[in-house]
């Protein structure tokens, strides 16, 4: 019998990360990662629940905690089975159903990052019930069932769900290959762990160092602070890298579209393999014109872009190189789908967004199911690693010389430890109540 969803509880949890300025880049000073944590428990006898959550970066996750609450009713009541007999049409219903709380979007900001914790809980209930990771329940789905899970509303114009079908269909064969593979060699990943603003020159030296002792041959360094700093701490980084291994650089928005190119042109030197976000995340056209000017320098963003239609834009106009969608920011995995297919139609590889809390857990399967099932190539893919925050799961992603392994736990990976949700609720857990957050 399908498991009814009985009650959705969620939790505001912060992590102290700003202490250390872990996570600082130009635009963002001092985060404490954050998560509105989702748990939908359920009437079944072995107690499955399903697990979710949407990251934001401190202050504010109480609102994101509100818009779950106020979305919650929508799913209370239901079985699991009536929602994913028709997923697309709970995706519909979650995201647009109630047209009040779709003004507060559309399909953007707060609102959307609760609909992303509350669907992804639910495709980690339907994963645990079926006793798969959530790669697995994707790479094993008919093409059709699969497009079935997804709302194509406003991107017809560029892939029509008839389309999805068609390019799936084409990787059918060769899937347990490219299965097999995965589990021999892992999932190629890069790291952020070094190059984060706040660092100082001895930390950053002695993470690149461990970092090359641990296998990673491609780093990422923030930039968007002063420029002489940026290009000062570019040559820290190609020092103790070397010419030949990969060095990205994010700018976290800092930029104005020319300003962008200048900067980035006196970075040149240092070999960036590509600029992330260099600036605002709503300008298609200027990342157009970014990319335009910079070439061979690539252009990377998306872990701002909120919806598919920015991403179907980004696109259209031969905006970027490299698509960062995000696990928690989009829509949940439905839309998730929808953007790693459109990526797949205009041949851009997909390189989503890592770190924060969860990230990581989350966007692994997203990577080895477009290497299954979608894309069934790794060429100029990388998957984001930061080494933060991992301890607090239950089954926390796996890294061997500088890539991912497979998981195999049931559900889609964001489950945390019950003793890392009660030290991190804010504001009365243990890790706040005797250090509030700095203002
Ligand atoms: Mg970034």
């Amino acid at each position: 019998m399908s498991p009814t969803i009985q009650r959705v509880d969620v939790q505001d949890i912060r992590f102290p990360t700003s202490r250390e300025l872990d996570g600082s880049d130009a635009m963002n000073a001092a985060p404490d990662y954050s998560a509105t944590y989702v748990i939908l428990h359920t009437d079944a006898d072995d107690g499955i629940e399903g697990h979710g959550l949407t990251f934001t970066i401190g202050r504010g996750n109480e609102v994101c905690v509100a818009a779950v609450q106020s979305l919650a009713s929508r799913l209370e009541g239901r079985t699991l089975a009536s929602i994913t007999d028709d997923m697309g049409a709970f995706w519909r219903d979650l995201t647009s159903g109630d047209s009040q709380l779709r003004w507060l979007g559309p399909e953007k900001g707060v609102i959307h990052l609760a609909c992303s914790a509350m669907i992804n809980a639910v495709w980690d209930l339907w994963a645990k019930q079926e006793g798969k990771p959530v790669w697995k329940l994707l790479a094993d789905m008919s093409p059709a069932a699969l497009v079935a899970c997804l709302d194509f509303r406003f991107v017809t114009d560029a892939l029509t769900p008839e389309e999805a079908i068609a390019l799936l269909e084409e990787k059918q064969s060769g899937k347990a290959d490219r299965e097999a593979w995965l589990r021999e060699h892992g999932y190629p990943g890069y790291t952020t762990s070094a190059g984060w603003l706040g660092y100082s020159e001895e930390k950053m030296r002695k993470l690149c160092r461990e970092a090359l002792t641990e296998g990673w041959g491609h780093f990422k360094q923030k930039v968007g602070g002063d420029i002489d700093e940026d290009c000062r701490r570019a040559a820290i980084l190609r020092d103790e890298i070397g010419a030949e291994r990969t060095l990205m650089m994010d700018a976290n928005q800092m930029w104005d579209v020319d300003e962008a190119v200048t900067n980035m042109e006196k970075l040149a030197e240092f070999d960036p393999h590509w600029i992330e976000e260099p600036t605002s995340p709503d300008d298609i056209l200027g990342h157009a014109e970014i990319r335009r000017r910079l070439a061979p320098i690539g252009v990377a963003t998306g872990e701002h872009c909120h919806n598919r239609v920015m991403f179907k834009q980004l696109f259209q106009a031969g905006a970027i190189d490299y698509c960062q969608l995000d696990a928690a920011r989009l829509g949940g995995l439905n839309e998730v789908i929808v953007v790693v297919l459109l990526a797949a139609k205009y041949g851009i590889p997909v390189c989503p967004h890592g770190g924060g809390v969860g990230l990581c857990e989350y966007t692994q399967h997203i990577s080895m199911f477009d290497y299954i099932a979608v894309s069934g190539d790794l060429e100029g893919r990388l998957l984001e690693y930061v080494d933060h925050l991992h301890e607090h799961f239950v089954d926390p992603v796996t890294i061997r010389n500088g890539r991912y392994l497979v998981p195999d736990a049931p559900g889609y990976g964001v489950t945390m430890k019950s003793a890392s949700l009660a030290e991190h609720r804010f504001p009365e857990g243990p890790a706040w109540r005797d250090a509030p957050p700095a203002s």
